[in-house]
């Protein structure tokens, strides 16, 4: 697996598995694996380099077959160490990719609906994939403290990750999340301090902490190691294509916050498609945002490359990314593989979890609202083709953001009788 091409940029120090190098995703500049991430030469933001020449696609696809049942029957893709398995990690994913029939019907789809539910991860959100592999390489640079700026579940996940593998953990977020998430990031033990201001002020403070001597020593997971977090998206990819049978979704719908899960989404698709697993056929890729945080569906819409920030309003707490950071990548994919980018009102939002728990009793957070709110927009308009394999995200859990469906209770109350039951008419 040692890279020949690569040995001038290695770092011989990091055993990070297949992973060979940093790469410049704008300039293509190399450097050693690190924790780093913005490329010395043009400021482009850095991703991971592979070797993955030596491997045979029947051997790798059995490799993969018998490994263990979450993200690291993936770790000959990932950039982690070979004995991954065996080290104290949260250990997240391989979560039901459920055929949501009903679901379909209602909506009119035809062609085979899935709902990819992340909300099964062990801190309940797809968060835990990404921290994961951040963990992995915070291990291999020998940092001992976890840190990031977060929406809510990241927090929680870097909480839960810092515990079991012996972390200290100090994450920021800001100060007026749902009480879930609050508390979701605060029972884990570490640190938790909540910014007076939005998510883009955090990430700034977080950004500045990281130059600061206060910072000093910190893994900070999406930033200093933001491009080994980002690739833990990729294994929502390998997954959707395993459980559909080794085969690519023709369509496939995802929520923006940074635009990372989405850019790293198809990566993964693409490697399946250059290492042979999976048949080389097109597929679309759908992004799907809160109006009241929708500066990259604005974009798209307007026919720009650029994203303006907005400032954001929504329930949708855990994408209201005003500033993504991978908002123009999102774009191209949208564009490239003739997907769109679509968003939805609060109200479309909460009516959205209100449908797919009613129809396939799953209880998303409000993001997954978001990604089934968008879907049926698009069915609506002709966007989306109702005659093809469609996978939607469902990347959190209703009970972190309980607020939203606020209202929703108890049919009737009674006194303890028959007779009081049959006046409430539900005999
Ligand atoms: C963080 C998050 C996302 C996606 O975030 P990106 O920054 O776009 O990768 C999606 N859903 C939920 C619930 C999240 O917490
Ligand atoms: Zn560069």
């Amino acid at each position: 697996m040692a890279a020949q091409t690569v040995a001038s940029t290695s770092n011989p120090a990091v055993d990070l598995g297949p992973a060979a190098a940093l790469s410049c995703r704008e300039c293509g500049h190399r450097v050693p694996l690190g924790p780093v991430f913005a490329c010395e030469e043009c400021f482009g933001p850095l991703e991971i380099a592979y070797d993955f020449s030596a491997y045979d696609t029947e051997e790798l696809r059995r490799r993969i077959e018998s490994g263990p049942a979450n993200i690291w029957r993936y770790a000959p893709l990932l950039p982690v160490p070979a004995d991954v398995a065996d080290k104290p990690n949260i250990n997240p994913g391989w979560t039901k990719l459920v055929k949501a029939d009903n679901l379909a019907r209602e909506l009119g789809v035809t062609g085979g609906l899935y709902v990819k539910d992340d909300s099964g991860n062990p801190t309940h959100s797809f968060k835990d994939r990404v921290v994961a592999q951040a963990l992995e390489a915070a291990r291999a640079f020998g940092f001992t403290t976890l840190s990031c700026s977060s929406t809510g579940n990241l927090a929680g996940a870097v909480g839960a990750a810092a515990a079991r593998a012996g972390f200290r953990s100090c994450v920021f977020i800001p100060h007026d999340l749902e009480q879930g998430k609050v508390v979701m990031a605060a029972v884990y033990g570490g640190e938790l301090v909540g910014i007076e201001g939005n998510y883009d002020d955090v990430n700034r403070f977080c950004s500045e902490l990281i130059g600061d001597p206060a910072g000093e020593g910190w893994g900070f997971v999406n930033v200093n190691l933001r491009p080994y977090y980002a690739e833990g998206s990729k294994t929502l990819a390998y997954e959707i294509c395993e459980q559909l049978g080794w085969r690519l979704p023709d369509q496939i719908v995802v929520p923006i916050a940074s635009g990372s899960q989405l850019t790293k989404i198809d990566k993964g698709l693409q490697e399946l498609i250059k290492l042979g697993l999976v048949e080389d056929r097109p597929y679309k890729i759908f992004g799907a945002q809160a109006e009241g945080c929708s500066p990259v569906s604005t974009a798209y819409k307007a026919g720009h490359d650029v994203v303006r920030p907005q400032k954001p309003d929504t329930i949708a707490k855990s994408l209201a990314i005003g500033n993504p950071a991978d908002g123009p990548y999102v774009l191209d994919i949208a564009r490239r593989t003739g997907g769109a980018v679509e968003d939805v009102t609060d109200e479309e939002v909460v009516d959205a979890i209100k449908l797919l728990a009613r129809t396939e009793g799953i209880f998303a957070e409000t993001a997954g609202g978001v990604t089934v709110g968008v879907t049926r927009k698009l069915l609506k308009d002709g966007v989306l083709d109702p005659a093809k394999t469609t996978v939607v995200l469902n990347t959190g859990d209703g009970l972190k953001t309980l607020d939203a469906v606020a209202g929703t209770g108890l049919s009737a109350t009674i006194r303890p009788t028959l007779d009081s039951f049959r006046e409430a008419g539900l005999a």
